[in-house]
């Protein structure tokens, strides 16, 4: 194996922002292991340490999901640009895990996802490694009512994945305070109620054999995932790039205005998109 030029703590640090910010990453984070620990909110089976012994610091890095096009759920373009930022996801997944192994900085990479399908999901209830969590303890965001991971660049429309490595690199604050105003959009808009709000905390109840329902039927028609409570969240600078800060109306009347008029022209990008690429009738 050809070695790189060996790199500790704060210089590491930056070659690694560098290194995913050359490939397309949005935001990068470090955690140190100990978080999980600390904040004792995921079974200890999927701590970092669990899964790779060696593990000192978790790297997440995300990457955006175009605000317009996430509106345009479910549609074939939107399943695509999904499809490739996850694709691009566990590219730089291996290219920082073979990097920092040339390094000398024993590393394990996480991709995307790491279950085969819908089914698979459904069966286990839980991925092998959640990167939300990982993200919040990099510093990346908050969870929202949504269990969605709201950053505030892009809200949740953004994509993670993580590398395990045996370095010790300093680790990011998290962030200063929640950024999910509890504005109720995603759990009033979810077509199978799955999201639910609380008064005692910020994460909402999320029935999540609901939510994968959901999936399955998008997947049975080639337009996964659902993705509607990633669209309406109100969270991210995005939408001001967008000048999309003014959307809650348009989405709560999406469905009314739609069912009395297909063309209605409010919607007609969106509608334009749908209409085409998807299989509306069942085979
Ligand atoms: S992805 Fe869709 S079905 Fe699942 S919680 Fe979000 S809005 Fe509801
Ligand atoms: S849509 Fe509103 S309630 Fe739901 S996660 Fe975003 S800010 Fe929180």
């Amino acid at each position: 194996m050809e070695m790189n030029t060996p790199l500790e703590g704060r210089e590491l640090k930056d070659d690694i922002i560098r290194f995913c910010k050359q490939r397309d990453a949005d935001i990068v984070g470090f955690a140190s292991v100990e978080r999980w620990d600390d904040f004792d909110e995921v079974p200890p089976a999927f701590r970092p340490r669990a899964i790779f012994p060696p593990a000192r610091t978790v790297i997440v890095f995300g990457m955006s999901m175009p605000l317009p096009v996430v509106e345009t759920t479910p549609s074939a373009l939107h399943k695509e640009i999904y499809n490739t930022t996850n694709r691009q996801l566990d590219n730089l997944v291996m290219e920082l895990t073979r990097h920092l192994n040339r390094m000398g900085h024993a590393s394990f990479p996480f991709t995307r996802d790491t279950y085969t399908s819908m089914r698979a999901l459904k069966e286990a209830n839980i991925a092998a490694f959640g990167h939300a969590p990982a993200a919040k303890y990099a510093g990346l965001g908050t969870i929202g009512v949504s269990h969605c991971l709201l950053t505030p660049e892009f809200g949740p429309r953004v994509r993670f994945a993580s590398v395990f490595t045996a370095a010790d690199i300093p680790a990011d604050a998290l962030q200063p305070k929640e950024l999910c105003i509890k504005c109720g959009l995603c759990a009033s808009l979810c077509p199978k109620s799955a999201i639910k709000d609380r008064e005692d905390q910020v994460i909402g109840d999320y029935d999540k054999k609901a939510c994968l329902e959901m999936h399955e039927e998008l997947v049975a028609r080639r337009a996964n995932p659902c993705g509607i409570c990633t669209k309406v969240c109100p969270i991210g600078k995005d939408r001001l790039l967008y000048k999309s800060k003014n959307s809650r109306r348009k989405y709560l009347e999406e469905k009314e205005k739609l069912d009395i008029n297909q063309e209605d022209p409010s919607y007609q990008s969106w509608s334009h998109i749908r209409r085409y690429g998807v299989a509306h009738k069942p085979r």
